[in-house]
């Protein structure tokens, strides 16, 4: 793999732009891998290339029904934060945070990680107590964020109304180093680099059974035939069901759909994330200028990666009262994804009923910010059988009760 760089675009240049390769090679898939990874969303991909980097394993193919990056790592709307509450998640939170910090040099490929910080608005008493708790465990866990007044809220963001009649700003929950990156682009750094370590990622090939031999996996098939393996991770998200359905286990998660949509871009009003648990809305402004919203799930089960009509309107009334200048704007697009929710709204990480089988999946509707921590402790599960940070995210949690409740950490949950 020829490296980016200053010198390279350079050189590029002078030739007319004909010495560029490919990011990654289209190979054929062989008929036997150490270990293959159903989806190549960022989970996967980043548990793939950290088995390489960290582990020496490196006989992996990535599985992938449709493009990769093409499930919810291409549709999310990008926060990057790490003020969860409860111990066990906030060690992956900022594991993963500051990973990214580092990102683009790892990869050498520009991710486009924008540390600009996010706040999570108090609207409600209730929501005054709750953050101000999760302030005073961050601080205990090393993760560095600060309950903050309206005033302060209003200097970072001049656009926001704090007077508002039903919801006013009573304050927030300020992490200064969180913020965003290029979705698509964190799938494409890490495939670059997964190929280049000899990792096959094989495109339209959609896993439609899992192979056993009595309580142990020995490979997979697929649209494009069989292939074996020594272990097998599932890493697809909305898809974690059926995946687990076809290799004979059940889990304890739903699938339901995500909504976000984009304005028409606009010059540069808003330099940071703002999250509004209580109406229920979060937005930032993308380079482009188009101010990036999200709302909540549809509140039914499903399958369509498509938007809604009534989103739009519920979202967007969601926000108005706080910020008054959307009323103003033109929404020009919209879409959703599939995702994947437990009830304690925290990720599972673990070892399967399958020997061999390792499922990564739950992140519900809050994994963008997860992908290069959960890659990074994905991968030693599946090297090693073990890993300190998927310890209490294993599917045991759910047999024994100990759940990681993160339901205010994931209000909004992104
Ligand atoms: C609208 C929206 C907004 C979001 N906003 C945020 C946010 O701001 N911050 C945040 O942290 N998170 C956010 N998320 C959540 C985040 O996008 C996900 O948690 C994360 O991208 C999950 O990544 P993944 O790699 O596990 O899944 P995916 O990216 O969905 O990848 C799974 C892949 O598996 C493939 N697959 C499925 N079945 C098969 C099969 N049988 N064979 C082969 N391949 C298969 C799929 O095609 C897919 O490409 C948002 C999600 C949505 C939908």
């Amino acid at each position: 793999m020829k490296r980016y760089s200053a010198f390279a675009i350079a050189r590029e240049a002078l030739r007319h732009h004909t010495g560029w390769e490919r990011a990654w090679r289209s190979p054929e898939q062989k008929s036997k891998y150490e270990v293959i990874i159903v989806g190549a969303g960022g989970h996967g991909l980043a548990t793939a290339y950290y088995l390489g980097k960290r582990f020496g394993i490196t006989n992996v193919a990535i599985l992938e029904k449709g493009w990769l990056g093409g499930g919810n790592t291409g549709r999310n709307t990008t926060i990057i934060r790490s003020n969860y509450l409860q111990d066990p998640s906030a060690a992956l939170y900022e594991k993963s945070r500051s990973l990214y910090e580092t990102m683009s040099q790892d990869l050498n490929y520009n991710v486009m990680f924008s540390p600009r910080g996010v706040i999570m608005l108090a609207q409600t008493q209730h929501e005054v107590r709750g953050y101000q708790r999760t302030a005073h465990a961050n601080a205990l866990q090393g993760v560095k964020t600060k309950f903050i007044r309206p005033e302060q809220v209003k200097e970072l963001v001049p656009i926001i109304d704090i007077n508002g009649s039903r919801y006013p700003v009573l304050g927030g929950l300020w992490q200064a180093r969180g913020g965003t990156a290029r979705h698509d682009a964190v799938a494409w750094g890490y495939a670059r680099a997964c190929s280049a370590m000899g990792m096959d990622i094989i495109q339209q090939c959609e896993v439609t059974a899992v192979r056993r031999q009595g309580s142990m996996v020995v490979g997979v098939d697929t649209n494009r035939g069989a292939i074996d393996c020594e272990k097998l991770g599932m890493v697809v998200a909305g898809h974690s069901g059926h995946l687990a359905d076809m290799a004979g286990f059940r889990l304890p998660l739903e699938s339901v759909s995500l909504q976000a949509l984009v304005s028409e871009p606009i010059k540069p009003c808003m330099d940071v994330v703002v999250m509004a648990n209580t109406v229920h809305g979060y937005m930032s402004q993308s380079d482009k200028g188009e101010m990036v919203i999200g709302g909540g799930t549809d509140g039914y089960n499903n399958f369509t990666q498509r938007g809604s009509f009534h989103h739009i309107e519920e979202t967007v009334r969601a926000l108005i009262e706080t910020f008054p200048m959307i009323s103003r704007l033109k929404m020009l697009r919209q879409w959703g994804g599939i995702v994947d929710v437990t009830g304690d709204r925290s990720p599972i990480l673990s070892k399967t009923p399958v020997d061999g089988v390792f499922i990564n999946c739950g992140w519900g509707t809050g994994g963008f910010k997860a992908i290069p921590g959960s890659g990074w402790a994905m991968a030693e599960l599946i090297a090693k059988g073990h890993s300190p940070l998927t310890e209490e995210f294993s599917l045991n949690r759910f047999r024994i009760g100990k759940f990681i409740d993160e339901s205010v950490a994931a209000g909004v949950a992104h």
